[in-house]
């Protein structure tokens, strides 16, 4: 588009209040659990951080904000390394898409992992807990979409994924956790992981974003993963 003004240049990327975002997300988290006739106190909030520098973080934690999302390994681990040092209470769930080469590094530095979704991984996941001695939460993620290109078992392979995990590797499985199609009205994909939950006797949900997260709230998440409502836009990798 044609503008008679160029806007003017900026320095770096524009200024985010991390810390007026958060309460206004954490704000909005309560009164959506209100609506829901929820307690505010079962929804877990992530603050999803990847993508950003320590210093975008920083406002969090000093907020007294704990639970992160972080979706690549070894951009975790460099960050978190240093940021936990200096506030050890840190929570971090891992979010993304997990190759099964970077289990040990996962298992390392998460307390929770929200990508198991295939045989091979949750091998090598239990395999890491128990080298290392450590147990992070595991949230099974469903492909409810059934998109060709988006990580996450089937709903119809979800039942002998489970037995697997559950009773052959005794992996610590919390709950199930999902991704819908970008195109797509949430809700009927939150309704359905709600009751693959349901049916196998899981009470965790990670679901929401930034976007929908009001309707996962309404249709029972415990977990939602939220970034650029509380960081801002991600710069690009
Ligand atoms: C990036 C990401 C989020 C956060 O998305 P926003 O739209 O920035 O809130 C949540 N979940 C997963 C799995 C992600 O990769």
């Amino acid at each position: 588009m044609a503008h008679a003004s160029p806007a003017p240049a900026q320095d770096g990327p524009p200024s985010v209040d991390v810390a007026a975002n958060l309460a206004a997300v954490k704000a909005e988290v309560q009164d959506a659990a209100g609506h829901a006739g929820r307690d505010a106190s079962e929804i877990t909030l992530i603050a999803v951080s990847k993508g950003h520098p320590a210093s975008r973080i920083l406002p969090a934690l000093a907020a007294g904000h704990t639970t992160f999302g972080e979706n690549r390994v070894q951009e975790a681990s460099r960050k978190w390394q240093a940021l936990r040092a200096e506030w050890p209470s840190a929570v971090l769930h891992y979010i993304g898409a997990l190759q099964t080469n970077k289990a040990r590094d996962a298992v390392a530095v998460a307390d929770a992992i929200h990508a198991v979704d295939r045989p091979k991984l949750a091998v090598a996941l239990a395999r890491e807990m128990d080298r290392q001695g450590k147990r992070p939460d595991c949230f099974v993620q469903i492909n409810t979409g059934a998109e060709p290109q988006k990580a996450g078992v089937l709903p119809d392979d979800l039942e002998a994924l489970l037995a697997q995990c559950r009773d052959d590797l005794m992996l610590p499985v919390a709950g199930l956790m999902c991704l819908p199609p970008a195109a797509e009205d949430p809700a009927p994909h939150f309704t359905l992981l709600r009751e693959l939950a349901a049916r196998h006797g899981l009470e965790r949900l990670s679901m929401g974003m930034s976007a929908d997260y009001r309707t996962a709230i309404a249709l029972g998440a415990t977990h939602v993963r939220i970034g650029t409502a509380i960081f801002g836009a991600r710069p690009a990798p």
